[in-house]
């Protein structure tokens, strides 16, 4: 049977980003010698959801949003995944980020299956009480899949930590008891985790901390780049910067930023937040995004959007590591030029786990009532990235692959195992 999806194109021109998710999932299978039928139970969600959600805006007209809540699987646990508003969200890149997300958990060992959600959305134009609007009304329409025992949202890009607060507050309403662990990344105050916030940023710097012993590269003075400086890429920075390395580009929506003596992260997260950009950072020029990706520095931080790294760019990239923050960077053609290049890349279901293993933490704490230090959490949290990347170096190492292809081997490995043992029902 012919595994090659149809070829369908995004609006920009890229690949669709379920059919690179099916072309990962197609080479682990081959590399792990995947029943046919595990294969194609693989290849498709367990279920997707649209909704219509109309929404009074502050003008007093009505709009009616689409969104879409997709739970890939739930053979390792309840599904688990972020929610995304954006308005280039579509049902495939939905269920892409469903299927990584499945792959994630189960490299992370956490006992979550995999799902995303989405609502089509131009969140930069709409008001706070027309955000809440349509996060309460989204809730509502997905009320009924999703929950502590079934599926666990969190945040995902322009969602944070308020929109999690309106969830919980509209799922309890329809509960009649209060259940704040309907989803994680809440605010502290409502038994949100600690070191949560931070959590991928500091998950993608632990992952470059031992891809810098693999290479051999010292992290004192190591300059690097981040493309996308929000909530994962400026953590990242920030704790990266932790180790002695020299932030040499950002960027954001509205443009990049360079300057080879380096830049102090945490003034230039300042700067962002004063002025809504990176752009214009005092002591910095521009850079366009083509020119930070094939910067000379020692690593390269993709944590804006998906398929950013194209064939074309990755045969100018100078980067010795490439950590991927944000999900699905990297094309799978481009893969392959990174990877006959030597650059050695932390796959994105690896690099970024460190926010759904603290969403673990968080869910944990909640279900025992129990509150943990930040010290606590991010040691947990070195423990199980660390535990990870050494299952998925050694996975490379022993069958002479890519990070990428190790990885996709042990998340889909572990995925297909709960599954032959669960067996097919009925
Ligand atoms: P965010 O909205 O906080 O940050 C995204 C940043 O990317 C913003 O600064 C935005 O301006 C920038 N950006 C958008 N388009 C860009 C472009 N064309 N060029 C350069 N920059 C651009 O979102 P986030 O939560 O940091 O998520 C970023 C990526 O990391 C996403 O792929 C997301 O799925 C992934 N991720 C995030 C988390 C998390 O906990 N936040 C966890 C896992 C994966």
């Amino acid at each position: 049977m012919n595994r090659t999806a149809v070829a369908r194109q995004s609006s920009q021109d890229k690949p669709n980003p379920f059919d690179s998710a099916l072309e990962q999932l197609r080479i682990a299978a081959e590399h792990l010698k995947l029943e046919d039928g595990i294969h194609q139970i693989l290849m498709h969600p367990k279920r997707e959801v649209t909704v219509s959600l109309p929404v009074r805006l502050d003008t007093g007209e009505t709009h009616v949003f689409t969104g879409y809540r997709v739970q890939y699987s739930d053979a390792r646990g309840p599904s688990k995944g972020g929610i995304r508003y954006h308005p280039n969200v579509s049902l495939d890149e939905v269920k892409a980020l469903a299927a990584w997300m499945t792959w994630k958990c189960s490299i992370a060992d956490i006992p979550f299956g995999g799902a995303k959600g989405g609502v089509i959305c131009n969140p930069k134009k709409m008001s706070q009480g027309e955000l809440e609007r349509m996060t309460r009304r989204y809730t509502a329409a997905i009320a009924d899949f999703i929950g502590p025992y079934r599926d666990i949202p969190a945040p995902d890009v322009y969602t944070n930590a308020q929109v999690m607060a309106w969830i919980v507050d509209t799922y309890s309403t329809l509960k009649g008891y209060m259940v704040p662990e309907v989803v994680t990344g809440k605010p502290v105050s409502l038994g949100g985790s600690l070191g949560r916030d931070k959590a991928t940023g500091r998950g993608a710097a632990f992952c470059t901390v031992e891809a810098a012993k693999v290479k051999k590269l010292s992290l004192k003075n190591a300059t690097y780049a981040v493309e996308g400086f929000g909530n994962a890429g400026a953590n990242y920075a920030e704790i990266l910067q932790g180790y002695g390395s020299k932030l040499i580009a950002a960027s954001d929506s509205k443009g990049g930023v360079t300057n080879r003596n380096g830049m102090d992260a945490m003034k230039l997260v300042a700067h962002k937040e004063r002025t809504g950009s990176v752009v214009g950072f005092p002591g910095s020029q521009p850079v366009t995004d083509r020119e930070l990706l094939q910067l000379d520095v020692d690593i390269l931080c993709p944590a804006a959007l998906e398929n950013t790294i194209t064939p074309d760019i990755a045969k100018g990239v100078r980067a010795k590591v490439i950590t991927e923050c944000a999900n699905g960077p990297t094309t799978p053609e481009a893969d392959k030029v990174i990877d006959s290049n030597g650059v050695f890349l932390v796959p994105d279901i690896l690099a970024n786990s460190g926010g759904v293993i603290v969403s673990y933490l968080e869910w944990v704490q909640n279900l025992d009532r129990v509150r943990w230090t930040e010290e606590e959490v991010n040691s947990k949290l070195e423990h199980k990235i660390n535990g990870a990347f050494a299952d998925v170096y050694q996975t490379s190492q022993k069958h002479g692959t890519s990070m990428r292809t190790a990885g996709l081997m042990v998340g889909v490995g572990r995925v297909a195992d709960a599954i032959r043992t669960l067996g097919i029902f009925p």
